[in-house]
Order: C-alpha cells, then structure tokens, then sequence
C-alpha cells in the first residue's frame, strides 16, 4: 500500500475519479426522486485509507472527509493542512480525546451524552488553534436501535433535547444538528423515518440546527429519501477498508 504522504498512484487516482462520479450520481438521482431542491452534501469517510488517498479526493474537488479515529484524523489532518478540507469526526469519542479533536475537527457528528459535550466546550474554549475559528459545529448521534441500551453510541431520542441545551450552553460549540447510523437488521427506510422525527422535533426549539447527517455505501438512497443533508461514504468511494493503515 501506498506510504502516507506519497502521492497516489495514476490508476489509484482513476479509480477514486470514478468512484467519486458514481456517488455523486446516485446522490443527484436520490435527490431528483425525492424532489429535494437541494443536493445533500457529499462527506467522504476515509478512515483506514492512506493520507494519499484523501490529498487525491481533495484534487477531485472533495470538500468534506469524514474520519472515526482521533489518531488517524489528527495525523492526517497535520499533513493535509494546507488543503482547506473540512474534518469530521464521526466516531465514538472518548472523553479525554475532546482537546485533541478540537484542534482539527470542524464537525463532531457523535456528540451522544452531556459529559461529552462538556469536554469539547472546555476543550474549544481553551484550544488557541480556534481562535478566531467559527465554533465547534456539534451534530447529536441519535441511537435509532428500537431496544436501545443507553450508553451504547447514540443518545435515545428522549435524550436528545437536554442534550441540545448542553451543546447551546457553550458558546465555544454551535449545534448544528443531528446524525444516525441505521440499526443492523431493520428497514434503513423506517430507522431514518424516526430520525426524521428527532430531526423536526429537534428543529422546534434549535430552528437553525437543520443538518441531519445519515447515509453510508448502503443506504444513502433511504437516507436521501428522509431527508438527509449530509452524507457519509467510505467503501463505494475508496472500496474496501485496508486492516491496517
Ligand atoms: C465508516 C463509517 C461510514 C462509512 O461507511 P461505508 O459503509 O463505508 O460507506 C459512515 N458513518 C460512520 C459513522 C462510519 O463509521
């Protein structure tokens, strides 16, 4: 595999370029079928693919990556910095990685318990790499499983509007939305139905919290349907993941 910081290969490059305009295309027909005058955006998850394959997607006009490990995303976000990418975190964050993902992050997507929130607004107050940065943009991870344990990555939907005030406390954060992942074993189509509710339901009180961030490779046409703003997808843009980086 390509060394982190090398370019690409040519063929590497084509076969992201045709990937990308695959997508893309699915994206603008999910949209054009569900009469969205808006095309959801495009968050290219890149997890466990080389820092070469994001400088590539980034020359192919790719805006937004998407990554789940602080590590990995603070390591290539060091090296990529000149490329104007917007990072953003779409794992499970430990609390004591919040000064961490601050220093690169745009969007945190799995903001799923108040404690949570606390560490990243302690964290952006503090971090001087943010000065004069727009505030941490923070998306609340609902767990859509119907017999959800709490604690288990999400917030439960009754969770969701203390949690929105605790992300509004902090100047430092912005809640901007919402974002799900559809349960293994269930219609993705109804999940994100009940997403769709969080999401209206959220927007009640936090009318400017319109992002909702679902979709991955196998379902970003359901997705769509519901009403998705932002999209993440891995596997049908980079293929399949590499065991180890
Ligand atoms: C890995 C990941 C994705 C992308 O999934 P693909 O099936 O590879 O498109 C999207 N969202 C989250 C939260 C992920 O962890």
């Amino acid at each position: 595999m390509a060394e982190t910081g090398s370019l690409p290969t040519a063929e590497r490059r084509a076969e992201l370029a045709s990937n990308l305009a695959r997508v893309q295309e699915r994206i603008e027909s999910a949209s054009r079928a569900a009469g969205r005058i808006e095309v959801p955006k495009l968050i290219v998850v890149t997890k466990f693919h080389p820092a070469s394959d994001v400088r590539a997607l980034a020359e192919l006009g790719v805006a937004d990556v998407g990554e789940n490990r602080d590590q990995e995303a603070s390591a290539k976000a060091r090296e990529l910095a000149g490329l104007g990418l917007s990072w953003h975190f779409i794992g499970q964050l430990q609390t004591n990685k919040a000064k961490s993902v601050v220093r690169y992050a745009d969007v945190v997507h799995s903001v799923d318990r108040p404690a949570l929130a606390t560490a990243l607004a302690k964290a952006a107050a503090s971090d001087p790499a943010r000065e004069g940065r727009p505030p941490l943009a923070c998306l609340i991870q609902v767990n859509l499983d119907e017999d959800a344990a709490p604690g288990r990555g999400g917030a439960l939907p009754a969770e969701v509007a203390a949690l929105a005030e605790a992300i509004e406390s902090s100047p430092a954060l912005r809640l901007a939305g919402i974002m799900a992942v559809a349960p293994l074993g269930e219609d993705p189509a109804r999940a994100f139905a009940r997403l769709a509710d969080c999401a209206a339901e959220l927007r009640k009180n936090h009318p400017h919290a319109t992002m909702v961030s679902a979709g991955m490779s196998q379902d970003l046409e359901q997705a769509i349907a519901a009403g998705a703003t932002h999209v993440r997808i891995g596997t049908d843009v980079l293929g399949p993941r590499p065991r180890v980086l």
